[in-house]
């Protein structure tokens, strides 16, 4: 099936959406994007997604204001053209402040943002028996202090990910100044005792859709989960780890630096809390 995304106002096959290379997303990274998981043709947490995507354009003053509703209808025309109903989904969001006819640092006088969108299959984790736990490593969190944009401007992310996967493992597990802060594309739980540690929401990390609906869920009494700083220390010597974002869900971590996390096992919380997320997503798809 060819794949058929929206830029700037049309829906085109992939092979025919073009950028001008002045774009200030391909000259500086100069731009914001969102990943909305689509269950069964159904967005995800939209409201969420959506709201988070409004502070990323104001947070970098990118001009595109639009309804919740005219987003929310966006949305589904392009699931639309690219699913069948059984088939999961990641939508792709990307805002840049668009195109200028100067390479000028500051911002152009006139500019109109690049919107562009992007659906791809996904197979997501609700088959918990086939979950596959990851290897991590911790690394410094070298990145800017405005981790809270979701900005395209992932060099750092990318130069992590890519020093974790040289050493073999998935994914990096940053550190700021002694506390975890997140991975390099994912918030991280720790487990201790039987309560769930997530650090609290702070510049420095980004405000993971995933994470927010875990803590929720935590706080519908499902489970003990606190918001709180976690140092290096206590994350090397948690029971669990885990690593959580829109494309990936609940992923547990079972080795950390060559050691087996806890028991070198996928724990007993990682279980309960990604079967409660399941049946959340189930709900959503059957509402
Ligand atoms: N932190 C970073 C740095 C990320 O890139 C992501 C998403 N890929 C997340 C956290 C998780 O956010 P979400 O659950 O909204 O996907």
């Amino acid at each position: 099936m060819v794949s058929i995304v929206y830029l700037n106002g049309e829906f085109l096959p992939l092979a025919e959406a073009k950028v001008s290379v002045l774009d200030r997303g391909f000259l500086f990274g100069d731009g914001v994007y969102e990943v909305i998981p689509v269950y069964q043709g159904k967005a995800f947490r939209v409201r969420e997604h959506i709201q988070r995507l409004e502070r990323s354009l104001a947070a970098t003053e990118i001009s595109l204001v639009q309804k919740e509703q005219d987003w929310v209808v966006l949305f589904e025309e392009v699931i639309a053209r690219n699913s069948q109903k059984t088939q999961d989904l990641s939508l792709y969001i990307q805002v840049t402040r668009g195109v200028s006819a100067k390479r000028d640092h500051a911002f152009p006088a006139e500019v109109k943002p690049t919107l562009f969108m992007m659906a791809t299959p996904v197979v997501y984790g609700a088959d918990l028996g086939s979950v596959k736990s990851i290897r991590a490593i911790t690394l410094p969190d070298n990145r800017w202090t405005r981790c809270y944009i979701k900005s395209i401007c992932l060099l750092p992310n990318v130069l992590l990910k890519q020093a974790a996967s040289q050493q073999g493992v998935e994914d990096a597990i940053l550190i700021r100044e002694g506390y975890l802060t997140e991975s390099s594309s994912a918030n991280v739980f720790v487990v201790k005792n039987g309560v769930v540690y997530t650090p609290p929401k702070t510049d420095y990390i980004l405000g993971g859709i995933t994470r927010d609906l875990i803590v929720e869920l935590g706080e519908q009494g499902a489970f003990d989960c606190r918001e709180q700083e976690i140092s290096e220390q206590e994350l090397l010597q948690a029971d669990e780890v885990w690593v959580t974002s829109s494309t990936r869900e609940i992923i547990p971590v079972t080795e950390l630096n060559g050691k087996a996390v806890g028991n070198g096992k996928i724990g007993p919380l990682w279980y309960n809390v990604a079967k409660r997320y399941q049946a959340y997503k189930a709900e959503l798809v059957t509402r």
